[in-house]
């Protein structure tokens, strides 16, 4: 077995944003093939998380989803408010190899270990924790591994990110709606899964109103049953008659054939990837609906795998402070009349260019007490 670890010159691909490093490491030996971008390490290492994919037609593909998704986390940690960096790995998965084998994992390992703790791994698309158990045999830049202990964050972060959505709902029905609370608050939400079900529980605790699909009926069921939650069909969905939509199964809901059905003042869901492309946000805010983007409402996730370990209240200060953060991007887009989404990045962008200033500021002064 012969890992080859190459680090690899992206600044002439369309994706290149600065990134701060790209590695390729493969095993030919075992049909390993890995792709990891550190995108910025400013605030902190880079975090995020490895995504197993067997569905790319050629390495360039690979390549360029690290990129973005690298790019992505940056933006997402730092409104997050976490100490940390944006990164990320894919492992090209053999067409319809349905896991990556031990060997591969701890390829993967050995990978992630050569970069010195600049980045951080986690689970993502196609991995499962055990998988991460298996990688952590290699390298400690591992997180969102099991905890025995049950007052602290572990390694499931759905309810995090249930929490951290319910948060982004009550932000954006305050500017939306002026309104305090969820009671009376009409939700529905397609995608009755971890993050839509653990949703429906919260809202539903607070008074919400809720309507729901999902292409599977036993989960509709469960929702009408604990809840007295409405059922419709998937096709009704995005014309439902409510106050917000809140998308938790797939990416792309709003697209030019969805934006014209909208009913609701406010989307905020989980779901990643909602808009099928950026314009959307653009359509989206001069129809005078109000966007949460995704990146920012569904970070209660990585803030939980981020801080596994530690004591569930301060995990919940932080996921609380979505609601703010959300807040000052929904007030933000009404004064300066730009999409939500436009708001969140050059809220990231501040954020990183604060961190770097401050990392100049504390070098210089370093560099001075040693004169
Ligand atoms: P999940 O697989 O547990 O649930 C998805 C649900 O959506 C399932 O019940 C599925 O039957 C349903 N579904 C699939 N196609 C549908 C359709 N066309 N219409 C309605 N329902 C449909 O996934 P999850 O972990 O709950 O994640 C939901 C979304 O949130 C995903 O987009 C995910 O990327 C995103 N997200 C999840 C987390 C997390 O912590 N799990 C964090 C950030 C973002």
């Amino acid at each position: 077995m012969t890992l080859i670890i190459k680090q690899i010159d992206v600044s002439s691909h369309p994706e290149f944003d600065g990134h701060q490093k790209v590695i390729r490491a493969e095993d030919a030996s075992i049909g390993f093939l890995s792709f990891i971008g550190v995108h910025d390490t400013t605030i902190g290492p880079a975090l995020g998380g490895c995504r197993y994919w067997t569905r790319y037609e050629n390495e360039d593909e690979a390549l360029t989803d690290v990129m973005r998704l690298s790019r992505g986390m940056t933006y997402k940690n730092a409104l997050a408010r976490l100490p940390l960096g944006g990164g990320k790995a894919v492992i090209v998965g053999a067409p319809g190899a349905d896991r990556p084998s031990d060997e591969h994992l701890r390829a993967l390992g050995q990978a992630v270990d050569s970069l010195n703790g600049t980045y951080i791994t986690a689970e993502d698309v196609g991995m499962s924790v055990s998988f991460m158990q298996v990688i952590n045999e290699v390298t400690d830049h591992v997180t969102g591994l099991p905890q025995n202990d049950p007052t602290v964050a572990g390694a499931d972060p759905s309810p995090f990110t249930s929490y951290g959505v319910m948060r982004g709902i009550e932000a954006a029905v305050k500017v939306g709606m002026g309104k305090d609370t969820l009671e009376g608050v009409r939700v529905a939400i397609s995608g009755m899964g971890n993050v839509g079900m653990g949703l429906a529980q919260l809202l539903h605790d607070r008074g919400a109103k809720l309507v729901v699909c999902d292409i599977r009926e036993d989960k509709v069921a469960e929702a009408v049953e604990r809840f007295g939650a409405e059922a419709i069909s998937i096709e009704e969905y995005m014309g439902a008659d409510v106050d917000v939509l809140a998308p938790c199964a797939l990416g792309g809901v709003i697209n030019d054939e969805t934006v014209p059905m909208i009913k609701a003042g406010i989307v905020a869901g989980a779901a990643n990837n909602q808009l099928r492309r950026p314009e959307h946000g653009q359509i989206l805010h001069d129809k005078g609906i109000l966007y949460a983007p995704d990146y920012v409402i569904n970070a209660g996730g990585v803030i939980s795998i981020a801080m596994t370990g530690e004591k569930m209240d301060v995990v919940y200060d932080r996921l609380d402070a979505l609601k703010p953060t959300l807040i000052d991007i929904f007030t933000i887009s009404r004064e300066r009349n730009k999409p939500t989404g436009v708001v969140a990045d050059e809220m990231a962008q501040a954020i990183l260019m604060d961190a770097a200033e401050q990392k100049k500021t504390s070098g210089a002064a370093n560099v001075r007490a040693a004169e």
